[in-house]
């Protein structure tokens, strides 16, 4: 696929598998190129000098919580410690909202099929920002139209000048808007995005912005939702922090993934379920996969590469 221009052929990372007395936790690391700061060669010395430090008896969540720099080891340290101490909960999240990509017929049968979240409604996800603003404006419609219990969130990656994203919003009757959950990072800039909320009354929500300097989570007019990314947030303590800033602020906190592994979507289905209960996670992503890893994602066809097809890199 392409990630922010570049070409990703494979997914590449690392699973880390702890044991103490008769409990075994797993993490994944995996920075995800173009979004991740620290390469892979980065993380696996930071992981591998921590799981030094852990097997000497440095407790792990306090080693990974020092990774503020490298999110993706941070986060990956400290779900296996999670795992092991017992603290992530083994009830998963039951849905994620589908990504809208490919033949219409096809995704209306598949939206159709989706069962609604607490309230009833329907939550999808439609990229928006990679072609004509105006095309994007059409499909957002018809696809509201067809289906009145569907619910978009909208993701630009900050793509549109504030030109293309009135001309987006001109193609969306104002009737319709209130059903655009949110778009994530419309504009280039957070004060253009925060100027497009006001002006065409459409929610929206950070997520590069996140994961910027200095970001603090506060309540802004026609801010709705942060869209947390924990790979590339980091360890789950900050996660937690983040999610319950959020809450405090008045804003909803999705939990979504950065195309992990089926064994990383699992646990950040397991920290959506306990973390943020109402919320669907945005976590379809595994179909761009040839295979699952380790563990199962509920109903995926997928083969299984299991534990001891794994390339082991170190052991204690
Ligand atoms: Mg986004």
């Amino acid at each position: 696929m392409v990630l922010r221009n570049q070409r990703l052929k494979s997914r590449d990372g690392l699973l880390v598998q702890l044991w103490q007395d008769d409990q075994i936790g797993w993490g994944e690391v995996a920075p995800l190129p173009g979004f991740s700061q620290e390469s892979l060669e980065q993380a696996q010395q930071a992981t591998l000098h921590a799981l030094a430090q852990w097997s000497q008896g440095a407790s792990l969540s306090a080693v990974a919580s020092a990774f503020s720099a490298l999110p993706s080891v941070a986060f990956g340290l400290s779900m296996a410690d999670a795992e092991l101490r017992r603290q992530l909960p083994a009830e998963v999240s039951l849905h994620s909202a589908p990504l809208c990509h490919g033949d219409p017929d096809e995704l209306y049968s598949r939206l159709g099929a989706l069962p609604g979240d607490g309230n009833g409604n329907k939550v999808a996800k439609v990229k928006v920002g990679l072609y004509e603003a105006v095309g994007d404006g059409l499909n957002v419609t018809m696809l509201l139209e067809a289906l009145p219990d569907l619910h978009l969130r909208l993701d630009a990656n900050r793509s549109w000048a504030p030109a293309k994203a009135a001309a987006f919003a001109r193609y969306v009757a104002p009737e319709l808007r209130s059903r655009i959950a949110f778009i994530e990072e419309p504009c280039t800039t957070r004060e253009q995005s925060l100027e497009f909320a006001r002006d065409t009354g459409i929610a929206i929500a950070w997520d590069e912005s996140v994961r910027e300097k200095g970001f603090e989570v506060h309540a802004e007019p026609g801010l709705v939702a942060i869209i947390i990314k924990p790979t590339l947030i980091g360890s789950l303590t900050r996660c937690r922090e983040l999610i319950a800033q959020s809450h405090r602020a008045g804003l909803v906190a999705v939990i979504s993934s950065s195309i992990e592994s089926s064994l990383g979507l699992n646990q950040l289905a397991r920290m959506a379920a306990w973390l943020t209960p109402d919320v669907v996670p945005g976590l379809d992503t595994l179909d761009l996969m040839q295979a699952q890893l380790v563990r199962r994602w509920p109903d995926s066809p997928l083969p299984l590469i299991a534990e001891d097809q794994l390339e082991p890199i170190w052991h204690a």
